[in-house]
């Protein structure tokens, strides 16, 4: 599925965009909440976050000694819990193409004590800087939605997992039931762009995440991206009836 349209432009939330120019929308979104991004998480969901990561992590099978890439890391919240389980034998790389948020991840893992076995890339998950079949383990959290070319994206983070490695991507989805989609409709348009304006002074990022989140490929167009990317067992489970999802896939 492609993103593009016909006269080069792409999707900013509902805004059409030239296509060069996402990257630096996404970019300037990604500055402006840095600072403010994981208080804003845990207000946003009511903390719920920490379940869909945590699922994340258990349906992993991370085990000492694996090399996990958390593309689109941010501020580090599955890496820092994946230092733990692979171990000094293993090692985490946390990259995103965003410089604020990637300094501010930096600064938590250190903070909190992770281990040396954590290294961070400034990188774009479309054209990953690493060597080909080098991770056990890539995780996409809430990052896909905001990557312009998504199935370079989903290509590049195929070539660089080993051969039965698993990728695995968390990222909002389609609600399936009317009157929870009515709410979380409301919620979304209504309350988070007021929350974001008074805790962030910016309603427009906030706006733009509702509508990034409306424009993302439901569960079933993102299988069928994995599976023409070439990945195989893919499948995915709803999260708070499908608000979120969870695609797995294993390179053969
Ligand atoms: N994964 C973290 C989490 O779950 O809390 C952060 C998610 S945050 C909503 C989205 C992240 O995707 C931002 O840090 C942003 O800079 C990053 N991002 C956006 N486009 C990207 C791209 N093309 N390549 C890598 N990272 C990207």
């Amino acid at each position: 599925m492609s993103e593009q349209n016909k006269d080069n432009t792409t999707h900013f939330g509902f805004k059409s965009v030239p296509l060069e120019e996402k990257t630096r929308h996404v970019a300037d979104v990604f500055h402006s909440v840095a600072a403010k991004y994981d208080v804003m998480n845990d207000l946003m969901s009511g903390g719920i976050h920490r379940l869909w990561k945590r699922i994340t992590i258990e349906r992993s099978g991370a085990r000492r000694g694996h090399k996990v890439l958390d593309i689109a890391g941010g501020t580090g919240d599955l890496t820092k819990k994946f230092s733990r389980i692979v171990g000094p034998e293993g090692k985490v790389i946390l990259a995103d193409i965003n410089e604020s948020m990637l300094n501010v991840g930096r600064d938590k893992l250190i903070n909190s004590g992770v281990a040396g076995n954590v290294e961070y890339v400034q990188a774009n998950a479309e054209a990953l800087p690493f060597e080909d079949n080098s991770f056990d383990i890539i995780t996409i959290a809430f990052g896909l939605r905001n990557v312009t070319d998504k199935d370079k994206a989903i290509r590049s983070m195929l070539r660089c997992l080993k051969p039965g490695g698993k990728l695995m991507i968390l990222e909002f989805s389609k609600t399936e039931n009317p009157a929870l989609t009515k709410l979380y409709d409301f919620y979304s348009f209504n309350i988070l762009p007021q929350m974001g304006q008074l805790i962030a002074k910016d309603s427009e990022s906030y706006r733009y995440l509702a509508e990034s989140i409306r424009m993302h490929p439901d569960q079933e167009t993102l299988k069928e991206m994995m599976v023409d990317a070439g990945f195989v067992n893919c499948r995915y489970e709803n999260m708070t009836g499908g608000i979120v999802a969870l695609h797995t896939g294993i390179k053969p």
